[in-house]
C-alpha cells in the first residue's frame, strides 16, 4: 500500500526530506521517476522501456498544486529502508495516511524498492 496526503496537510515540508525515495513533492511541484532513484539515462539506454512510466526523467505533472503530495509509483511504504514509514511518523497533523486504493504486498514494496534503487 502506498501512503497517501490528506487535504489537512498544513504545507511544512516536514516529511519531504525525510522520504528515502524522493517520493514527497511540494505542491505544484513537477515530479520524476529519476529524482532520488537511480532510474536515470543509463539504465534507460541498458532496459529499454520497462518504467512505471515511459522514461524516467521526465517531469511529470503534479498531483497536487496546493498541498503536499505522495507518488504512489515512488513510495514503498519506506520497507526496505525503515521500519515505519517515515512521513506517518514526522507529520505534525497526522495526514499521512494509508492509501488503500493503492494495495501492495510487503514483497511488491520490496520489489519496487530493488527497482527504484538497482545499482
Ligand atoms: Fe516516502 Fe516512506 Fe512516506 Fe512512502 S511511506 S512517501 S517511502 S516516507
Ligand atoms: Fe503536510 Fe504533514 Fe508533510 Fe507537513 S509533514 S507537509 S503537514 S504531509
Amino acid at each position: 500500500m502506498s501512503i497517501k496526503i490528506t487535504k489537512e496537510c498544513i504545507n511544512c515540508g516536514a516529511c519531504e526530506p525525510e522520504c528515502p525515495n524522493n517520493a514527497i513533492y511540494e505542491g505544484g511541484k513537477k515530479w520524476r521517476m529519476s529524482d532520488g532513484t537511480s532510474l536515470g539515462l543509463k539504465r534507460k539506454r541498458e532496459k529499454g522501456e520497462e518504467y512505471f512510466c515511459s522514461n524516467p526523467i521526465v517531469e511529470q505533472e503534479p498531483k497536487e498544486k496546493d498541498i503536499y503530495f505522495i507518488v504512489s509509483e515512488k513510495c514503498t511504504e519506506c520497507v526496505g529502508f525503515y521500519d515505519e514509514p517515515q512521513c506517518i511518523t514526522i507529520c505534525p497533523v497526522n495526514c499521512c495516511i494509508l492509501d488503500k486504493s493503492n494495495i501492495e504486498t510487503k514483497n511488491q514494496l520490496f520489489k519496487k524498492k530493488n527497482f527504484l534503487h538497482e545499482k
